[in-house]
């Protein structure tokens, strides 16, 4: 989450799929090797720095005991996806019927804690199980970067050297305060972790303990993460009781130039304009006449269009991607037992689902063709091989001839 994810938006949608990243990182070249002389002389610089906010010897010594710069995290940051991740796909892996599922079991399973955590933070239970769900899959996927190497690297190679040392310092706050053990410290290359993918200084800012032992832990407290999830976005401007937003159905001919989800006009102007929720009732109806909301369109006018409200916005400050956001307010609403968009994205080749994923790549190895890990992405070879375009996508149209006996 947070931040620097604006800038690397593809390789953020890579990690929090975990769905499309074999193939395009294995063409990459092998990572850097970071010099020692650097490393050392870097955190003979730092080390004074972190002193001086409080940070003690022995937590440093114990932080940094055996820990080398990774490469791979350098690797990372450098990283620019061979390809960008169609709309369609991205959300095609992230809001499928396995997490809705998935999903509504943990609603089930945390109902208690969740209407807690409502009556507090004002944010309901599908929203914040919906956070969880895109962030870690519901706690199955934390990432695997120890966070001190990884920061540590970050603080000193790369051009991002600034940010990462708070992140770094927010680390060793945590560790030295007992929060999070050490061995569970452990997340995304760039420092998110726990179940909802908090970054360390945001931890530091609004991680709450909820189950009262005393301690914040989003990597072991599940209330502690929903809750924690509903304070950040409450801090981020969430109004209880407001809709995200709606997808819409746009009059013929509707101009969208200058608009967007940052450009909020009351419902009641959306309404004159003929802009119409698809699940019937008018803008104005469905959310207040004087609410404002922005018209936010992925893929331009031909897809699904949505008004938004200050809602969707308090999501999008959990990554400052749009498509992230609707991934998270999609998933809520299919939690709700809300459907699949009226409008289809403009593609006559959607994207797969997880399960169609593994079933596609399980087609492929049964042909013969080394597809590596079960990811959902191709190399160009095997599309060529199959007869289709070679662009590293596979869809609905590679998984149907596949399906041909
Ligand atoms: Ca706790």
């Amino acid at each position: 989450m947070a931040f620097f994810i604006q800038h690397l938006q593809p390789v953020a949608c890579l990690l929090a799929a975990a769905a499309f990243s074999a193939s395009a990182v294995a063409q990459t070249s092998p990572p850097p090797e970071p010099d020692a002389a650097v490393w050392a002389a870097c955190l003979k610089k730092l080390r004074p720095q972190a002193a001086r906010a409080g940070v003690s010897a022995s937590t440093w010594t114990a932080a940094f005991k055996n820990v080398t710069p990774d490469g791979g995290v350098l690797a990372k940051l450098d990283n620019q996806p061979e390809f960008k991740t169609p709309i369609w796909d991205y959300l095609a892996g992230l809001v499928d019927d396995e997490r809705v599922a998935d999903g509504q079991r943990q609603l089930q399973a945390h109902m208690p804690t969740l209407e807690r955590v409502a009556q507090a933070y004002g944010v309901d239970p599908a929203t914040v199980v919906a956070v969880w769900g895109v962030e870690s899959n519901f706690g199955q996927s934390f990432g695997r970067y120890p966070l001190v190497q990884a920061l540590g690297t970050l603080s000193c190679f790369g051009r991002r050297q600034a940010f990462f040392q708070q992140e770094l310092l927010a680390t060793l706050h945590i560790l030295q305060r007992g929060d999070v053990p050490p061995e569970r410290l452990v997340g995304s290359w760039a420092g998110a972790f726990g179940h909802t993918q908090f970054m360390p200084t945001t931890y530091e800012r609004l991680a709450v303990d909820f189950d009262g032992d005393g301690r914040g832990d989003l990597t072991a407290s599940v209330p502690d993460a929903m809750a924690s999830t509903a304070h950040f976005l409450q801090k981020a401007g969430w109004k209880s009781g407001l809709l995200w937003g709606a997808e819409v159905k746009l009059p013929a001919g509707f101009n969208l130039a200058g608009e967007g989800r940052r450009t909020k006009r009351p419902a009641s102007a959306w309404a004159e304009r003929g802009v119409t929720p698809v699940a019937g009732g008018s803008a104005t109806a469905v959310f207040g006449a004087d609410t404002p909301l922005g018209l936010m369109t992925l893929a331009g006018a031909n897809g699904p269009a949505f008004l938004v409200s200050r809602n969707f916005d308090a999501i999008y400050g959990y990554n400052a991607a749009e498509s992230y956001g609707l991934a998270i307010a999609h998933l809520s609403d299919r939690l709700r037992g809300g459907t699949p968009f009226a409008t289809p994205w403009p593609t006559d080749d959607p994207g797969l689902s997880r399960a169609q994923r593994r079933e596609l790549q399980t087609l492929l190895a049964q042909r013969g063709h080394d597809i590596g890990t079960v990811d959902g992405m191709l190399g160009d070879n095997e599309q060529s091989r199959l007869g289709h375009e070679a662009n590293g996508r596979a869809g609905q149209k590679l998984l149907k001839a596949l399906q041909q006996p």
